[in-house]
């Protein structure tokens, strides 16, 4: 009678897995600039890859 169901715990779990599915490796974003995630390299909008260690974005 005082049994709750356990539906509810086990829909949490899948949210929760569902929410760590975001792994696109891409810029990030600092001062307008593009920053480099691997080494932290600074570039302008235009770059298409990390000159100082050589990382580009996985798409
Ligand atoms: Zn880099």
């Amino acid at each position: 009678m005082a049994s709750a169901p356990r539906s509810d715990e086990m829909f949490d779990e899948f949210l929760s897995q569902r929410g760590h599915e975001v792994d696109d490796v891409g810029w990030e974003e600092n001062y307008n600039k593009k920053q480099c995630p691997d080494c932290g390299g600074l570039h302008g909008s235009a770059a298409s890859e990390c000159s100082v260690c050589g990382w580009t974005p996985v798409n």
